[in-house]
């Protein structure tokens, strides 16, 4: 039994960009309380069910029709259209509004002894990254072929470990990279957190809830700015 009644969203369990999210939809008047051990909490005033998981996992589960809504980084969002468009698998969804939390970038950096005069400065070297789609469009766009260190985590202490020239990796502030003795040179994409639909067919009294969602976000958004 995969079909609900009640509307699915999808949120990040735990990371960056949690808090923000539970407190977005709490904002908007959904009911709920967190129980780190489950995956799923249900809201005690609507028919809304929020599962909470892996940011990466959101938007594959939003293009699959899993569920209804979710709340992501653009940049998740964008590298995970481009994987999924290259293996021909569905990669559509609405992306409802951009939110006002969830900030930064997606940029590259070299050690601060590298003589970086602009991004063909790369050209050959090899770039530690979470997101080579991201990456390949970047480079791919600027005519300029570099090698692959396709790393999950740890992406700022690649070059350090002799694993790969420079990274491309999210910075907001810059002191991790400070920190790992390596310096931003050039901005490839810049990202905030995102709410986002199903294309899949919503039932009409779902759509409306959505709507009505959506409706309370902007009045929340609006308050904060
Ligand atoms: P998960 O365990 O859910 O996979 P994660 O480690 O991949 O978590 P987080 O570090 O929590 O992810 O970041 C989630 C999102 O927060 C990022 O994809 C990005 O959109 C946003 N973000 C904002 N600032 C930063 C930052 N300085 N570094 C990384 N991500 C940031
Ligand atoms: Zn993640």
């Amino acid at each position: 039994m995969t079909e609900s009644n009640r509307l699915r969203i999808a949120i990040q369990k735990s990371g960056r960009l949690s808090t923000d999210s539970q407190q977005l939809l709490k904002s908007c008047g959904v009911k709920f309380s967190i129980n780190e051990q489950r995956l799923i909490a249900h809201a005690d005033n609507m028919p809304i069910d929020l599962l909470r998981v892996r940011d990466d996992d959101i938007p594959g589960l939003v293009m699959d029709g899993v569920v209804d809504m979710g709340i992501i980084g653009e940049n998740v969002l964008e590298e995970e259209q481009i994987e999924r468009q290259t293996l021909n698998k569905p990669a559509d969804c609405l992306k409802l509004r951009q939110l006002d939390f969830g900030s930064c970038r997606l940029s590259l950096a070299v050690p601060t002894e590298f003589s970086y005069a602009d991004a063909s400065s790369l050209e050959g070297l090899r770039i530690a990254t979470s997101y080579p789609n991201l990456l390949r469009r970047f480079m791919q766009q600027k005519g300029i072929t570099y090698r692959d260190c396709m790393l999950k985590g740890s992406v700022e202490v690649a070059p350090r470990a002799g694993l790969a020239d420079g990274i491309c990796d999210l910075v907001s502030t810059g002191a991790t990279l400070e920190a790992n003795g390596l310096y931003e040179t050039e901005v490839i994409y810049r990202s905030m957190a995102c709410i986002i639909q199903s294309t899949q067919t919503q039932t009409p009294t779902k759509q409306a809830l959505i709507d009505k969602i959506l409706s309370r976000v902007n009045g929340v958004i609006r308050a904060r700015e």
